[in-house]
């Protein structure tokens, strides 16, 4: 079957906007036709690389034969670019986070319902191998009933670049990979949030967090920890997740790590004592071998459908949009009240 071709401007070539284009390379139905950025020097980089270049942003919206903008600008800018394409009647994409706060993206969600064009949000780690692995020991029930799951992210580098550390451009880590982690959270569980605490760190001394720490809790009982770190010269594991019959590590995007279960062929054995320090302890040993079975983590399935697959068939209305407006709408929600569980020192319970 003959599939049409949808083209697509980027607007701001920078790390991401070129990212795109590698991503659309392996696309059958998307060609990127041109990009625009303010800065010269990022223009020439496209046309180096054998992109047209269009002048201002009005040239790329006056193309007829634009049908997709993707901007991939600072987060500042995001609404103000996503709100004049959709205006010009272009379907649009938007780099995360999409907008700084949840009313910003309200506006945008409207212009699209009045405009009839496709908004979508590129989440790309909803298609990260160790989230889609996480969710499926999860929903299998791999671990029996979850209650508890830790997500993280930690780096020894600081806050890269210029304007992820400045405040007016939409910088710091909880807008950056926060809004990974959290929209990846809200998709494990159906429940909603009874309550978050927070903290937020600025070890760096910048003007905007350098990590942050969240403690979500759920109406169904599960507690989830969510952190970010850029001070972090050893890290943590990625994932670690709880349920009533085991325990799941998974320590990094190569999904290394392992899962251990209760057997449920085999009577509980009592645990040996073991040397801790200057005692004994039966409670802190580990569960015995012939009790447990040890399962790796196994790679994912590949996913049914790209992201830029899902939008087009999106547009063509055959499929759902995978990454919902009302799904980045609740995660921006979510975001506001860690800056506001962090700012007032406080326990914030709100259903969201
Ligand atoms: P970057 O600084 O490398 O690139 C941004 C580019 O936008 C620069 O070339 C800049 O000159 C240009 N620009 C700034 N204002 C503009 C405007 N008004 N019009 C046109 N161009 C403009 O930043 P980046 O790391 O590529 O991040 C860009 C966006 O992509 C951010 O929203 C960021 O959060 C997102 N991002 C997403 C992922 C992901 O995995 N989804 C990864 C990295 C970045």
């Amino acid at each position: 079957m003959d599939h049409r071709i949808y083209n697509v401007a980027i607007i701001g070539y920078g790390g991401m906007g070129s990212y795109h284009v590698k991503l659309m390379e392996s696309e059958p139905q998307v060609a990127v036709i041109g990009v625009y950025d303010i800065v010269e020097y990022r223009m020439d980089l496209a046309e180096a690389s054998g992109h047209k270049t269009y002048p201002s942003l009005e040239a790329v919206l006056a193309d007829e034969s634009v049908d997709v903008v993707l901007i991939a600008t600072p987060n500042d800018v995001h609404k103000e670019i996503a709100i004049k394409a959709l205006q010009a009647g272009k379907h649009v994409i938007c780099e995360k986070p999409v907008t700084i706060t949840s009313s910003d993206f309200m506006d945008i969600v409207e212009v699209a319902k009045q405009e009839n064009r496709l908004f979508s949000v590129h989440q790309n780690r909803r298609w990260d191998d160790d989230f889609r692995i996480a969710k499926e020991i999860i929903d299998k029930k791999t671990l029996g009933e979850l209650f508890h799951l830790e997500s993280r992210v930690q780096g020894a580098n600081g806050i890269p670049g210029d304007w992820r550390q400045l405040k007016a451009y939409g910088g710091g880590m909880l807008l950056d990979w926060g809004v990974h982690l959290l929209d990846q959270l809200l998709l494990i569980t159906d429940s909603q949030i009874e309550s978050v605490a927070a903290t937020l760190s600025y070890i760096l001394g910048t003007e905007v967090d350098d990590g942050f720490t969240s403690y979500i809790t759920f109406k169904d009982g599960l507690t989830a920890l969510i952190e970010v770190g850029t001070t972090n010269y050893v890290k943590l594991p990625r994932w670690y997740i709880k349920g009533t019959e085991g325990t799941a590590v998974i320590r990094d995007w190569d999904l290394s790590g392992e899962i251990i279960t209760r057997n449920p062929d085999v009577a509980h054995v009592e645990p040996k004592p073991i040397q801790a320090g200057q005692g004994l302890t039966k409670t802190m040993a580990p569960p015995s071998e012939e009790s447990t079975l040890t399962l790796p983590i196994e790679k994912p399935a590949p996913a049914a459908q790209s992201f830029y697959a899902n939008y087009i068939s999106a547009i063509e209305g055959t499929s759902e949009p995978v990454v919902k407006n009302e799904e980045v709408h609740r995660v921006l929600v979510l975001i506001e009240t860690i800056f506001e569980a962090a700012a007032t020192k406080s326990v914030i319970h709100r259903s969201i």
